[in-house]
């Protein structure tokens, strides 16, 4: 055996093109499955470049959410309220909108809903969903490698929050290149938000949770300030790096014992879903991300939700007989993880 990352190359080869139930090959793009054939190269790794500016951002920003808690206590019930509101639809508009939707494509949403999406995807600044995307197809096309943007075998901080404070490992730069984005550069909502980022996040993460509040039951600016705007901001982020920290390493692994991705409930609860993080990896299709439905998945049930209102369509999931069977072939024998 010989490893490459964390997947297991050599004499057992576990190739998921070979077996086309497991790749979703009918969603008009398959450039989130593993690739097989991509080697790192050897010899000295590029030495780290910390971008300061995003430094002092990130720190100022979590120094801003940590003072924020302590405006929890005389903040307005509809200030909790409303700065939950806003958690939810951030949270969703990355898991079922930059996620699900536009980096897996495990489900079609018609135009009112791409375009909820995209908004609510603005106010959690995430960078634009083109951007995340890309950078997340490449996560999952290159899992683990020096060509994954948050590789997790460079440890906790690096896959959490340390790929965004350095510039990216050259290898990420060069492969995210040469992705499929064609779907991406055709949906006019996605270019639209890219073409308009900076405004649109100004006035979405920052504007929007903050005047409600103050305007309508006159809440103190300061507090709409920092909690619903700021520290939900954060909390928001947070929740989303865990999937790649925290699931990449805490869990167990029933689906693919030979990659790192993990069965995380705790993530999986607080990132609405997406702690199933094995099942992902080894299903990137599956519009569930889980194979337990709507069990701590609320992406999963405002999914539904928009499939009953006739906005999403084609659904994709894997079969039961398809997660079995994988399950008995590159399983670790651990089974229920829901
Ligand atoms: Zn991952
Ligand atoms: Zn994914």
């Amino acid at each position: 055996m010989m490893y490459r990352g964390s997947q297991t190359v050599g004499t057992y080869v576990e190739n998921p093109q070979m077996n086309g139930d497991d790749i979703g090959k009918d969603r008009g793009m398959t450039d989130d499955i593993f690739d097989t054939t991509y080697t790192e190269k050897t010899g000295p790794k590029p030495p780290m470049k910390i971008v300061w500016k995003n430094v002092i951002l990130m720190a100022m920003l979590h120094l801003g959410a940590l003072y924020g808690f302590s405006f929890l206590p005389s903040a307005k019930p509809a200030t909790i309220i409303w700065a939950m509101v806003c958690f939810m639809l951030s949270a969703l508009g990355v898991t079922a909108g930059a996620h699900r939707l536009w980096s897996h494509r495990s489900f079609k949403a018609k135009l009112p809903l791409r375009i909820f999406l995209a908004v609510v995807n603005t106010m959690a600044f995430q960078n634009d969903i083109y951007e995340w995307a890309r950078d997340h197809r490449a996560h999952h096309k290159y899992s683990e490698t020096d060509a994954d943007p948050h590789n997790a075998m460079r440890g906790f901080f690096f896959a959490h929050i340390g790929w965004l404070l350095m510039k990216k490992h050259p290898d990420v730069i060069e492969k995210g290149k040469k992705l499929d984005l064609s779907d991406l550069q055709a949906d006019k909502v996605v270019m639209f938000q890219r073409r308009h980022y900076k405004k649109l996040i100004l006035v979405m993460c920052f504007i929007f949770p903050t005047v409600i509040p103050w305007y309508f039951w006159n809440e103190s600016l300061y507090t709409a300030f920092y909690v619903p705007c700021l520290l939900r901001y954060t909390l928001v982020l947070n929740a989303t790096w865990l999937v790649n920290s925290a699931a990449h390493m805490y869990g167990n692994r029933p689906y693919d014992k030979n990659i790192n991705p993990r069965e995380n409930r705790f993530v999986a609860i607080g990132a609405f879903g997406e702690g199933f993080h094995n099942y992902h990896h080894t299903f990137p299709y599956d519009y569930t991300t889980s194979e337990f439905g709507i069990r701590y998945n609320l992406t999963t049930c405002f999914i539904n939700l928009m499939f009953f209102l006739g906005l999403a369509s084609d659904c994709k999931k894997a079969s039961k007989e398809t997660v079995m069977a994988r399950q008995l072939r590159t399983g670790d024998g651990s089974h229920r993880s829901g």
